[in-house]
């Protein structure tokens, strides 16, 4: 069932639920992002959270260290664990103290996850309205906010690559994006809206004519098939 629901389904569903107590110590286990691992090699999870005790005290893998060790002759300990669907408790092998490598979601990723979903949204449903009125002004703005997150960036420079008119161009080339993927959309954004007004960037200065231009009309240099 949980095969159908996506990820971030699962999410909501999963930090609503009340974390559960480790059954080795009573410890209040940690929600646990599992790390992405190839289907494939059969080590699948099965689902993409789990709840882990991963106090260090725990009786399961204080002493689990020990017993790794007289049973397999290698360094390793288990940690418990309890799957949120079903509220079975397992034990997952580790083999170090930061073991497994998932991320685990405390308070604060929580909260900022919530924060980013809800700027996220926001930025989304500003963007459609912008769209609609034909506002690119207002796109270019959230496109070059860096404080907007990164998706609703990507979908800002989409858009302009829609609507965008000339205007929209030199601001774009005169800011610096950190983001690679954000970076590369833009150049497309650019190219995007040079096609549809049949212009290109004056190679000396770097002003926007007419693509079938031969002189620069800002610099006065020859453009002509250049
Ligand atoms: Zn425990
Ligand atoms: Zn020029």
């Amino acid at each position: 069932m949980l095969a159908f629901k996506t990820k971030d389904e699962v999410f909501e569903k999963v930090i609503s639920l009340e974390k559960p107590k480790c059954k080795y110590c009573g410890e209040e286990m940690s929600l646990w992002e599992v790390p992405d691992i190839n289907v494939s090699d059969g080590l699948g999870w099965g689902t993409p959270y789990l709840f882990v005790c991963f106090n260090n005290e725990c009786r399961l893998y204080a002493g689990g260290w020990k017993n790794i060790e007289e049973n397999y002759g290698r360094r390793g300990s288990y940690r418990c664990i309890c799957y949120p669907e079903t509220e079975t408790y397992e034990c997952m092998s580790v083999w170090s103290p930061q073991g497994g490598q998932g991320q685990i979601i405390d308070e604060e990723v929580l909260k900022y996850r919530k924060i980013l979903t809800e700027k996220t949204e926001k930025g989304m449903a500003a963007l459609k309205e912008y769209k609609a009125a034909g506002n690119c002004q207002a796109v270019q703005h959230i496109l070059l906010d860096a404080g907007e997150p990164a998706g609703v960036r990507m979908k800002a420079a989409q858009i302009l690559g829609e609507i965008g008119v000339l205007d929209n161009i030199d601001p774009l080339r005169n800011s610096s994006f950190g983001n690679q993927v954000l970076r590369r959309t833009v150049e497309e954004t650019v190219e995007m809206i040079h096609q549809r007004h049949f212009t290109r960037e004056c190679p000396f200065c770097a002003e926007v004519i007419k693509k079938r231009a031969k002189i620069c009309k800002h610099c006065g240099q020859e453009v002509n098939g250049k």
